[in-house]
């Protein structure tokens, strides 16, 4: 039995989500002929109560594609030192925007209003970037799979208006937060501008992301979507699978939550392990005692055909997603007592 912990975008399609792939009707993207992809658009538009959505490949091309419709060459984005868009998108907001990125030292991936305000660059000093957007991530990948408090983000929601700043949320795990907070999507869609959200980390699907908006932002999206080569065509029988998994996997994530709190309970107690960080939701890092080599530890696991990843600097990583079953998690459990 194989347990990969690596991340939660290991998981295949389930027998009912390949049923629904198959099924789809599909037409021509590009054209927006395809039925299915517009329903997924208008079904994640009206789950947000936000103006338009689009769908993509990924979510590295809707966070870039954003980041590009809400700036202009030389301005600057604020954005924790953790972000995805800073770290993971291969320097994206230089490649593609020309844009630079103030790095806010937050709290495991979160930044707060304050924060914000202090990194503005006032916008007459005609020396410094123009600082035009923030981007925020919630659930933070890099910060543990922490979750926001709704208030602070409403904060800084403040001043961003105070200061004529767009705002971006970089929701690719925003249906984990979704789960374990009290807000809902529609709550997210009044207060940002643009949100990307992804359907293939613990949703399940193959792949695809959307990124939902107000009109304003999202009239840009296409022809943006189209230069970085995201057009795509008969793509329906991939967000047929997304469609599926918002109906049928979404609540499910209940249990990835639980059993990484499990796993943060067992791992607590272990000899070898130092420190674990709060688990909020599906992520869980930490780290391993001083005397404890990072590879003899990760060596022990594989042959027990258990695969996590390591995130450097002695930190461990474990996602839990759908993939990941009762019967998984009771070897893992054995092997951790
Ligand atoms: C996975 C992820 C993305 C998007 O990654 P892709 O692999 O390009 O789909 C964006 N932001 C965060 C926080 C992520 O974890």
């Amino acid at each position: 039995m194989r347990i990969d912990l690596r991340s939660d975008t290991v998981t295949r399609p389930s027998a009912g989500m390949l049923d629904a792939m198959i099924a789809a009707h599909v037409g021509d993207d590009v054209y927006k002929e395809d039925p299915t992809v517009n329903a997924l658009e208008e079904k994640i538009a009206d789950l947000f109560g936000m103006d338009q959505a689009l769908y993509f490949p990924t979510g590295s091309m809707t966070n870039q594609a954003a980041i590009k419709m809400h700036t202009q060459p030389g301005e600057q984005l604020i954005a924790d030192k953790y972000a995805h868009v800073f770290n993971y998108e291969g320097g994206g907001v230089s490649f593609n925007s020309g844009v630079s990125c103030k790095l806010v030292d937050g709290h495991r991936g979160m930044i707060t209003a304050e924060q914000v305000k202090e990194n503005i660059n006032p916008p007459d000093f005609y020396h410094s970037p123009l600082t035009s957007l923030v981007c925020l991530e919630n659930t933070t990948n890099k910060g543990g799979g922490a979750c926001y408090d709704f208030g602070e983000i409403l904060e800084i929601k403040k001043v961003c208006d105070d200061h004529n700043l767009g705002l971006h949320l970089d929701g690719a795990r925003l249906w984990n937060a979704l789960l374990t907070t009290d807000e809902s999507p529609k709550d997210y869609g009044r207060v940002f501008d643009t949100i990307s959200i992804c359907l293939s980390k613990g949703l399940g699907a193959p792949m695809g992301s959307v990124l939902v908006g107000k009109k304003k932002y999202m009239d840009k999206a296409m022809r943006v979507r189209k230069v970085l080569g995201g057009g795509m065509r008969q793509v329906g029988f991939m967000a047929a699978a997304g469609i599926y998994a918002i109906d049928n996997h979404w609540q499910k994530m209940h249990d990835d939550h639980t059993r990484a709190k499990e796993l943060a309970a067992a791992l607590a107690g272990h000899a070898k392990v130092k420190a674990v960080e709060p688990v909020e939701t599906n992520i869980l890092i930490f780290s391993l005692n001083d005397d404890v080599k990072e590879t003899d530890f990760m060596a022990k696991l594989k042959a027990n055909d258990i695969h996590i990843s390591s995130m450097g600097q002695g930190k461990l990583r474990i996602v839990t997603h759908y993939d990941y079953t009762a019967a998984m998690h009771d070897k893992f459990l054995e092997f951790l007592s």
